[in-house]
């Protein structure tokens, strides 16, 4: 009797082997062969080579001649290392197939090269219907729609920012939104905070958004933090797991904590904050471009700080500004387009004027620069005592 490790020798003996590298090179050329790939459904849908056929080794005989009918069919197979495809590769010669090859460290080693990979097409006919506008984009398409599907994203604040870009994010299938705030509605919220209603004055914020979101679309997973974000809690709220930081607060602290948090955790963060008639958009996306503190190392001493008194705000201008970051973070997680990262845009609703200013990275600043002075997280005194108000 072989051992496992004898009889994977004797059967690599028996059949041939591309590596990695040639196997890209099988892949570009005109007349490609078919890459078959043998892992099981869990392994595929983690990621495979482009234009891959997918039939589980436990399958291969009864399926492969649906796949392949022509014997003379240049193959390529693979698994995650390399193993299996050779079984396998022995299994098709047998089969009566004349061109097969192996992959050599399997998936495992194409991905280790950088070389490209795709998600398995698999929306279901309800999904393909209510993301059909996504579908037609060519920008976005299936493979975009299912990154949607598996981007996580935390909401800092579910008010007059985090009520139109949790709307649009969890209607574009975000699948998991956090949302922190640890605020009620009241009725002064109603005038811009469109993720809440008259019925849910008094309610948590969170929860309040919670439902209007997890109403709009099923798909959506919401995750409630009741509580406002501080050095004590934020590492444990960013253990869950997320992919983009959409900031929707509106007081130094709570900027300045997300900011040396999004640099330590090296999350993007979609910045807007909004005054009057007057908003500003921008990224913060750690060691690629600035990050809050190389604009403003510190925050003012309180004395200076803006006025305490509730700034005033017409009603849609946080529609527009969260909607635009919304935007950001949609690119962020599709990986298309070019961020605001290193670009502050402003808008004048008054005058209906955007503008936009560059900005750069400072190689000094204390948290993301070359040798940074901030290594935890700061606790700066609250500017106005009791204002837990989000934008
Ligand atoms: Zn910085």
């Amino acid at each position: 009797m072989a051992t496992y490790r004898e009889l994977l020798q004797q059967v690599k003996s028996e059949i041939d082997e591309v590596d990695a590298a040639q196997a890209r090179v099988l892949l570009e050329a005109a007349d490609a062969p078919l890459f078959l790939d043998v892992r099981e459904e869990d392994e595929w849908n983690e990621g495979q080579i482009p234009g891959a056929v997918h039939i589980p080794r436990g399958n291969l005989e009864s399926r492969v001649e649906a796949a392949a009918p022509d014997h003379a069919q240049p193959i390529v197979v693979y698994c995650a290392g390399g193993s299996r495809s050779a079984f396998a590769a022995k299994t098709l010669a047998e089969l009566g197939y004349e061109n097969v090859v192996s992959l050599a460290g399997g998936f495992t080693d194409w991905k280790r090269n950088g070389f490209p990979t795709q998600l398995p097409a698999t929306l279901d006919p309800e999904k393909r219907s209510r993301y059909s506008r996504h579908l037609l984009i060519p920008e976005v398409g299936v493979e975009g729609q299912l990154k949607l599907l598996q981007s996580r994203v935390l909401m800092i604040g579910a008010g007059g920012l985090g009520s139109p870009a949790s709307l649009y994010l969890a209607a574009a299938g975000v699948g998991r939104l956090g949302i922190v705030d640890d605020d009620r509605v009241d009725a002064s919220n109603l005038q811009r905070q469109i993720a809440h209603s008259t019925e849910r004055l008094g309610e948590w914020k969170a929860d309040s958004a919670k439902r209007t979101l997890e109403a709009l679309n099923p798909d959506v997973e919401v995750v409630t933090y009741k509580e406002r974000i501080t050095s004590e809690n934020v590492d444990r709220i960013l253990a869950d797991g997320w992919d983009v930081i959409l900031d929707g607060a509106d007081n130094f602290p709570t900027r300045y904590l997300i900011n040396d948090a999004s640099v330590f955790h090296d999350i993007p963060v979609v910045h807007g904050s909004i005054f009057r008639f007057e908003g500003q958009v921008t990224v913060f996306k750690p060691h690629e471009g600035p990050c809050y503190r190389c604009l403003f190392p510190q925050p003012p001493p309180p004395e200076l700080a803006p006025s305490c008194a509730e700034g005033g705000v017409l009603g849609v201008l946080p529609g527009i500004i969260g909607s635009l970051q919304a935007n950001e973070t949609l690119k962020l997680c599709m990986g298309i387009g070019d961020t605001l990262a290193g670009r502050l845009l402003l808008f004048d609703a008054l005058a209906t004027e955007f503008s936009e200013v560059n900005l750069k990275r400072d190689p000094n600043c204390p948290v993301c620069g070359e040798h940074p002075t901030i290594t935890e997280y700061i606790d700066y005194v609250e500017f106005c005592a009791g204002r837990t108000a989000h934008a």
